[in-house]
């Protein structure tokens, strides 16, 4: 059984790294749980960054990674490339399990596990993720200008998606499995009313074409099973995320979508010295800088509630 720790952060994205940074500048000494495949986070599959304040030009994803996770290590922060299995957050001194079975235990917990975003489940969509294939358009509509783009989808985040990417784009296709929209009715009128976006109704894709970039896609009639071909450089899927709270089931409080709740602004749960931040609790922003942000925050109120237990 190991000492009792300040702070174990599980997840390292922006919001792991930089609560990580933080914590560790206020010599707290935390232990980050970085994930077994994916440690740096979702940013580690795309290519450049461009809205990552303070860096002029740019910086490819995998870099930004790394520099925030070198950043922490610098400051003392140890760094475990394993994945959390299991945990016990109800006590004052929570408990921590990895894949090889330790126990590892803490006075406080930042969660920043993340959401995944869901894919179509096709051969290619990850290979040209970053090359034509999105999941983002406040991350990557700029990209597109002036090119014909679809958007996968057919809820409030789809239209959203849609509507954004028309102002820079020359055409939109939304490509939607149903005759029907799930979106609320405003954002459907919204998305009828731009003349340049376009619906391809009771369809799906069926490929994706591309060698290092997207050159088209062949959709599919869900009704009649006919494929056509659309011609488009751009793709940006938006049939939903999942935050990753499973392991968090029956003790921290999650909302109807699974994502963790917190005290916001704070960001305390419904657990003493169990505190959320980036995306498993943002349905909203979902953006690195918003990541980076509450991790920020998370860090700070752990510190302050080591703080008051002395
Ligand atoms: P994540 O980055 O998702 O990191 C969560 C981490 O937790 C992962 O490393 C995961 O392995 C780990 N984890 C999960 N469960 C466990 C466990 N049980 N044990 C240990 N570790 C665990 N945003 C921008 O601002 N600009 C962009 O240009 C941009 N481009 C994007 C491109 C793509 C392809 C994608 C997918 C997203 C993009 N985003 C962009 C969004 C941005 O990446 C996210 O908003 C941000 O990464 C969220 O940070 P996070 O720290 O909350 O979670």
């Amino acid at each position: 059984m190991s000492d009792v720790r300040n702070v174990i952060i599980i997840g390292s994205g922006p919001a792991g790294y930089t609560a990580a940074l933080y914590t560790a500048r206020a010599s707290l000494k935390p232990l980050v749980f970085e994930g077994a495949v994916t440690a740096g986070g979702a940013l580690m599959n795309t290519t450049d960054v461009e809205n990552f304040p303070g860096f002029q030009d740019g910086i490819l994803g995998p870099e930004l990674m790394d520099n925030m996770r070198a950043q922490a290590e610098r400051f003392g922060a140890e760094l475990i490339p394993d994945d959390v299995v299991s945990v016990d957050l109800t006590g004052d001194v929570k408990t921590v399990t990895d894949t090889a079975g330790t126990v590892h235990r803490a006075k406080t917990v930042i969660v920043t596990t993340g959401s995944q975003h869901r894919k179509l489940g096709l051969p290619n969509e990850d290979a040209l993720s970053g090359r034509g294939v999105s999941w983002c358009a406040t991350c990557d509509g700029f990209f597109f200008k002036d090119q014909d783009i679809a958007v996968v989808g057919g809820g409030d985040t789809a239209m959203e998606e849609a509507t954004f990417l028309s102002r820079f784009a020359k055409s939109v296709t939304i490509v939607h499995r149903r005759d029907s929209l799930r979106a609320s009715k405003a954002m459907q009128e919204r998305a009828f009313a731009d003349p340049k976006i376009t619906f391809a109704w009771n369809s799906e894709v069926a490929t994706v074409h591309g060698d290092q970039k997207l050159s088209g896609l062949t959709l599919r009639d869900t009704t009649s099973g006919e494929t056509s071909e659309l011609p488009v450089t751009g793709l940006f899927i938006a049939v939903g995320h999942d935050p990753r709270t499973e392991l968090f089931k029956g003790q921290l409080e999650l909302d109807d979508e699974g994502y963790l709740k917190v005290e916001a602004p704070s960001t305390r749960t419904n657990l003493k010295g169990v505190f959320g931040a980036g995306d498993v609790v943002d349905h909203t922003y979902r953006q690195a800088i918003t990541a980076a942000g509450t991790g920020c925050s998370a860090a700070l109120d752990a510190e302050r509630f080591l703080a008051a237990l002395t």
